[in-house]
């Protein structure tokens, strides 16, 4: 599976012969640690596969929606791409892999906006699940590009076909970015990556202001250094001091899309507001660093 060569995919077999340290290369690692968070197990690969699900999952598009105000889902099951339309133009959030890209321009099309009027192209984070495709979008719409500064060294380093992976404009933490009336701020949330960019912004639904939060992923690479560590403290900080109102995530069932979706009913509540759940992800793998690192210090000679 050619996917599986990808950021964050790859970690899970090294996580497992990091943490488990007696293994040979004949034997199936065990699939440790596990952590417990509001009554559910997670494990590395149960993590990996709710986040990935199959190649087709990861290729399919789930139906478009409006999520609320002027923000849609235009992703696959499993990779998550958004839209926030503005009178002025369009901002997509991931591109994913390059083959989906014309599946999420369709996917734009289906809502009844065009793919072209996409001005700024922006990613959660420099892994090519989420921003393989930014050059083909760019390619397609002439959007500018913006990225953390932290991330542009691994976002370079994504090639698809040869091509060189646009960066129009570099971001540092906290910096705004306005387009038609909606202003992104971008919260550097570092450790899945070290650009790693959690977007926040406010929409309008009827008199109501929500705060919408496209969280970055937040687990842990497979060795936690003292530096990762750091950051992912620092993170799982950060985040908690966001306003939430929708919280979103770069994989779908980081905020349980499907289930969400299936409860979009006329004139009941919007299932994508639920403040309550704003953090969830956010304690699962705050959870699994404290495990990785015991498990990592107990492998130590
Ligand atoms: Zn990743």
């Amino acid at each position: 599976m050619a996917s599986m060569t990808f950021g964050c995919a790859a970690f899970l077999s090294t996580v497992m012969l990091i943490v488990d340290s007696p293994v040979t290369l004949a034997q199936v690692p065990p699939d440790q640690p596990a952590v417990t968070v509001r009554g559910q197990t997670y494990t590395p690969r149960s993590i990996l596969s709710r986040n990935m699900g199959t190649d087709e999952d990861q290729t399919t598009a789930f139906p478009p929606h409006k999520i609320a105000g002027n923000v849609y889902y235009v992703g696959t099951r499993t990779l998550s791409s958004f839209l926030v339309t503005t009178p002025a133009g369009h901002v997509l959030i991931n591109s994913t892999y390059e083959r989906n890209v014309r599946t999420i321009e369709k996917s734009v099309t289906q809502l009844g906006f065009k793919f072209s009027d996409i001005k700024i192209l922006l990613g959660t984070h420099a892994h090519g699940d989420h921003q393989e495709g930014d050059a083909l979008v760019k390619e397609l719409t002439g959007a500018q590009v913006m990225a953390m500064a932290e991330d542009i060294p691994a976002l370079e380093a994504i090639k698809p076909n040869g091509k060189t992976h646009p960066i129009d404009r570099m971001l540092r933490d906290g910096e705004a970015i306005a387009l038609g009336g909606t202003t992104l701020v971008a919260h550097l949330t570092a450790g899945h990556t070290r650009g790693c960019t959690t977007w926040t912004m406010t929409t309008q639904e009827g008199a109501k202001d929500l705060n919408v939060v496209f969280a970055c992923s937040y687990r842990s690479p497979a060795t936690v250094t003292p530096a990762i560590e750091s950051e992912l403290n620092r993170t799982f900080t950060v985040i908690r001091s966001l306003a939430c109102d929708v919280p979103l995530g770069d994989h779908p069932a980081q905020y349980n899309m499907a289930a969400k979706y299936a409860r979009v009913k006329p004139g009941a509540p919007n299932p994508f507001i639920d403040p309550a759940n704003c953090w969830v992800e956010a304690e699962i793998q705050e959870a699994m660093l404290r495990a990785q690192l015991k498990l990592q210090q107990g492998a130590k000679p």
